[in-house]
């Protein structure tokens, strides 16, 4: 690899980039294609920025902000109109063609085999041969996401939604409206595009918009300048807050206490702004309390009952290298899962089942009911 080529191509000096790699850039050898991926943000570098063997580089997908007060952030971010896409809850996965194999990259920049399985099966053929430089920038949804497991979206597996392209060794992304044009004519899923309005009208739409996502339970919008020239800036439904509160207090030791507290100030800070009457907000006040209690008490009386407390998710794939890969993908990233033997399925695959572990709540809840103190 020429170094002094891929340090011009990310606009830093040869020298810049020895020293990162001595702290931020970190070796994947494992599965190919070998890379090299950011480990951190750094000198206007995403995190999970991946330079490959062959000198290709995939920048790491931009944070998305998320606004508190939905009304002045409008007015503070956006110019004269505002495209509103749904935000998807599943993971982050760039795709990529690298020396023709197609590669799906996570946000950390690792190359995840079950991602690369799903892309290969769902991107057709005809993607990437007519666009061998394009990487898709989407979500990863369904109830087989081993990582965000979700049954509200129209699949009984696992779909892979485009919400942005871009293009490798390019920082920049398409946006909006390309994203949805490419996305139709190359048969993609694209996140569902739920409207463009003026800036100064906006807010109520909006509002409608998260309380009816809320109620079908799915997460919330990513608020997008059609013409691409400012930043997205996302915005979520109290009930999907709840359900991620939910999941969060059932693993309670697992989670960083931010998780906990940037929720519960999210539905302060919508309750204010929504100017809600006592009945609305004794209801929100039911559903965040009920979101955090009932998941605890849960995980405590099956502890006491001896229950091992542990989260199940499945997956199917077709080639069984890819369950197998995946088991040691997980594991290199700091999960404790248990694979099941793998079952050959009628569509010529294989069903997984996996028992992810969540140790720290485990244990902590184990000490607690024996009397351990906090
Ligand atoms: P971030 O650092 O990007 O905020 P995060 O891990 O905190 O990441 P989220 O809170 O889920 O993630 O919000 C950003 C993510 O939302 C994006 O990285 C992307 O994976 C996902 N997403 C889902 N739908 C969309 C969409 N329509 N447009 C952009 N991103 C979307
Ligand atoms: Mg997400």
């Amino acid at each position: 690899m020429n170094l002094q080529r891929i340090a011009d191509k990310l606009g830093i000096t040869l020298k810049k980039l020895e020293s990162l790699q001595e702290n931020i850039i970190r070796r994947s050898s494992w599965p190919e294609p070998r890379l090299q991926r950011f480990e951190k943000a750094t000198s206007g570098i995403e995190a999970g920025t991946a330079i490959f063997d062959n000198g290709d580089i995939v920048y790491g997908y931009p944070k998305i902000r998320r606004a508190l007060m939905l009304k002045a952030a409008i007015k503070r971010y956006f110019s004269d109109r505002i495209a509103v896409e749904e935000k998807m809850n599943g993971y982050n996965v760039r795709v990529a063609s690298i020396d023709g194999e197609v590669v799906a990259l996570t946000r950390g920049g690792f190359v995840c085999p079950y991602s690369t399985e799903v892309a290969s099966r769902l991107i057709p053929e005809v993607v990437f041969n007519d666009h061998p430089e394009l990487v898709l920038c989407g979500e990863m949804v369904g109830p087989e996401n081993p990582y965000v497991s979700k049954d509200i979206y129209p699949t009984d597996s696992i779909d892979f939604y485009i919400f942005d392209l871009s293009r490798k060794n390019w920082k920049g992304t398409l946006g909006v409206h390309k994203t949805h044009e490419f996305a139709e004519e190359h048969g993609l899923r694209a996140t569902p595009m739920l409207g463009e309005f003026r800036t100064d009208r906006a807010y109520d739409e909006i509002v409608g918009i998260v309380e009816r996502l809320g109620k079908k339970g799915h997460e919330g919008i990513v608020m997008k300048d059609p013409e691409n020239k400012a930043m997205p800036v996302k915005y979520t439904c109290s009930e999907s807050n709840c359900s991620d509160l939910e999941v969060a207090f059932r693993y309670y030791n697992d989670y960083a206490l931010d998780f906990f507290v940037s929720r519960a100030v999210r539905e302060g800070f919508q309750s204010a702004e929504w100017n809600e009457s006592d009945e609305e907000r004794r209801a929100r006040a039911l559903r965040i309390g009920e979101s955090i209690l009932l998941p605890l008490v849960d995980t405590v009386k099956k502890k006491m009952s001896g229950e091992q407390i542990v989260q199940q998710v499945q997956i199917r794939v077709k080639n069984i290298q890819t369950a197998r890969d995946f088991e040691y993908h997980l594991r290199r990233s700091g999960m404790k899962a248990i694979f099941d033997q793998p079952e050959p399925n009628d569509e010529g695959g294989y069903l997984v089942r996996i028992t992810k572990l969540v140790m720290s709540t485990n244990d902590k809840t184990q000490a607690l009911i024996e009397g351990e103190m906090w």
